[in-house]
């Protein structure tokens, strides 16, 4: 095996003695013309691709499987050169007012190979913790499914397998190649990291100069409805990671979002709406609430949708701005990690 070429920026790139411009159109082939092969590169000198061949790979990610149609939410499943497996998830925009079939999507980014935060709720954790992935298995995601899916992706959210800032640096590695104009050129305002709540990554990303929008994985508006369903907690604790946020918020001025999960009678009580209704207003942030989807081998369920609205109606009497998200994809398992919880499971 070689090293990614993926994994490293244009100037890290051992072009023998090539000049530099060189670098420019091999980022070009890779990043704008998402050429899946050397052989491809058609503008460069054929010793400079023979030593391309022989230093690096280009293939970070196999498609193990494919899930869904143009219209709906669609699933991959990759399978990377270690053998191991990850997600990512397509969801398209919903067709506009007119009815017009949409152009825009959304692609679901994994991190890492499994979870090590173990959110009781959340098959990514499962199975335990296996590695980082690299910037370029990262940034692989986005490339691959373009090229199998004939879409032009205009969103990124990293919501998928992993927790990104407990892979800090790979993370910030692949925003640089997705953001720069020599990679993929997607502005910082398309892209959303959510994180279940490390408070000194969150304060780090408040401090480097990209606009990403955050999300925060709240899940329970209270200490201890938290420490029921996220072990994350016991070490960030909601007072600390409320400041975190807030500091995030001043310093990027921009709206973030709280995700909310509503898990049947963990979470769903009133007075924890009216908690979570204080802490959107601190942080000038709107609210995503997600019901449950069930993943196999767990005992948690959504609410009905009785209380799901009555929920909901507390935050819209607040003038806070929330929506409930019907999951998409749910027929498919888009919630994160469970198409690779089966691929494990059908293995064992
Ligand atoms: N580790 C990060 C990002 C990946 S999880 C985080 O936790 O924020 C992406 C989102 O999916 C999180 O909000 C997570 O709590 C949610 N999620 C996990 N399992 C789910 C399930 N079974 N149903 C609905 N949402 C789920
Ligand atoms: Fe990890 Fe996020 Fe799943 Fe928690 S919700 S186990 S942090 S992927």
């Amino acid at each position: 095996m070689h090293p990614l070429l993926l994994d490293l920026p244009p100037e890290a790139w051992d072009l023998g003695p090539e000049p530099d411009y060189r670098r420019k159109q091999v980022a070009e082939w890779l990043y704008h013309k998402r050429a899946a092969s050397v052989a491809e590169m058609t503008n460069l000198p054929a010793a400079l691709r023979r030593k391309l061949d022989a230093t690096y790979d280009l293939a970070a990610l196999k498609l193990a499987k494919l899930q869904g149609s143009h219209d709906t939410t669609r699933k991959l499943l990759w399978e990377l050169r270690s053998g191991d497996y990850i997600e990512s998830v397509l969801i398209p925009a919903s067709p506009d007012l007119f009815g017009e079939r949409s152009d825009r999507f959304t692609l679901c980014l994994s991190t890492q190979v499994g979870c090590a935060y173990g959110c009781k709720f959340c098959a990514s954790g499962l199975e335990g913790f296996k590695r980082n992935l690299t910037p370029g298995e990262i940034v692989a995601q986005i490339v691959e499914t373009e090229r199998h899916t004939k879409t032009r992706i205009n969103n990124l959210v990293f919501m998928g397998m992993g927790e990104p800032l407990a892979n800090y640096a790979n993370l910030l590695q692949a925003l640089a190649i997705i953001n720069a104009p020599w990679g993929l050129g997607l502005g910082a305002r398309h892209i959303t990291v959510s994180t279940s709540g490390l408070a000194p990554q969150i304060r780090l990303l408040a401090e480097q100069p990209l606009q990403i929008r955050l999300a925060l994985s709240l899940h329970g508006a209270s200490d201890d409805v938290r420490l029921k369903i996220m072990p994350v907690n016991r070490k960030y604790p909601l007072a600390e990671l409320l400041d975190a946020c807030a500091e995030y918020q001043e310093k990027k001025r921009k709206m973030m979002t709280l995700e909310y999960i509503l898990i049947d009678g963990v979470n769903d009580s009133l007075d924890q709406a009216t908690l979570l209704v204080k802490h959107a207003r601190r942080l000038h942030a709107k609210v995503n609430l997600i019901p449950y989807n069930t993943v196999d081998g767990l005992d948690w369920r959504r609410p009905s949708d009785f209380v799901i609205d009555r929920f909901a109606a507390v935050l819209h009497a607040a003038k806070i701005t929330a929506t409930v998200r019907r999951e998409k994809g749910h027929d498919i398992d888009a919630a994160c990690g469970q198409l690779r919880l089966k691929q494990l499971k059908a293995a064992a």
